[in-house]
């Protein structure tokens, strides 16, 4: 999934969520869910464009110190391997989180499905 995504998604169900706490657990889960589903994933550089500018939007929608930018650092932070693993030419086989590597989504032509939970996602950062 990408990271961008991945980052509105936990913003967005930090909203449900009480605590900072929560909401980075609550984001971090999302993460292992989402990556389970079938997706297309991105270069580095555009993965990195794009969740600067997910983050940037989150940071001024909700604030940095929000529980929302918290769940968004979670749902985020776990594409750090992959991320380690691509810049440093590592084999996949290093990666440590299952949905990394064994339980990955299929892999889609496509970003509709994304788009469109993007788009759920920013929704309901802009309810009160
Ligand atoms: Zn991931």
């Amino acid at each position: 999934m990408i990271a961008a995504v991945h980052a509105l998604t936990g913003a967005a169900l930090s909203r449900l969520c009480r605590t900072h706490g929560q909401a980075l657990v609550v984001g971090a889960v999302s993460h292992v869910v989402a990556d389970a589903l079938p997706h297309r994933d991105l270069g580095v550089p555009e993965e990195a464009l794009l969740l600067g500018a997910a983050l940037g939007a989150i940071g001024i929608m909700r604030g940095g110190g929000s529980k929302e930018f918290a769940g968004a650092m979670g749902a985020a932070l776990p594409d750090l391997e992959n991320l380690m693993v691509r810049a440093l030419k590592l084999p996949e086989s290093r990666l440590l989180l299952p949905t990394h590597r064994d339980y990955h989504g299929r892999k889609t032509r496509g970003f509709g499905g994304q788009i469109a939970l993007a788009a759920v996602c920013l929704a309901a950062l802009t309810l009160p």
